[in-house]
């Protein structure tokens, strides 16, 4: 049970990763788009780029007002901080998605094979919270 809710804690910061990170490039896409529309005469593309993101506010309503370069800001930090969740779920994950081994209840003697687990998991044949023995590794 307990590592059913870990494993659903991992899941919900691997969707949280995704989720920022696809806000992140679908913000930082679309200013740049914007921006590009605006700006696909001119030579010195970088300058002006800059300078654009700097004029350019959008107005979300209800007094919310944001600069270009803020909105690419905090998309550029969405995507990066995304990364990073995604990263780190990723790594917590790779754990619990290991080979499946060989398990054994203390109590009833029986076998299941699982996910390697460290500590404690539900024996599936007497329903007892027990630290299983490790029997032998295998697929
Ligand atoms: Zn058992």
């Amino acid at each position: 049970m307990f590592m059913r809710r870990v494993i659903r804690r991992k899941k919900s910061g691997y969707v949280l990763g995704f989720v920022l990170f696809s806000i992140g490039l679908i913000l930082l896409f679309a200013v740049l788009w914007k921006a590009w529309l605006n700006l696909s005469a001119s030579n010195d593309t970088f300058s002006v780029l800059w300078s654009y993101l700097w004029s350019e506010q959008l107005d979300f309503g209800l007094g919310v007002r944001l600069k270009l370069i803020h909105l690419t800001i905090m998309s550029a930090t969405a995507l990066v901080l995304g990364i990073v969740v995604l990263a780190l779920s990723r790594q917590i994950f790779s754990v619990y998605a290991g080979e499946n081994v060989l398990l054994q209840c203390p109590f009833c003697k029986n076998h299941w094979k699982a996910r390697r687990a460290s500590g404690f998991a539900e024996c599936p044949h007497c329903r007892q919270f027990v630290e299983p023995i490790e029997v032998k590794a295998g697929k």
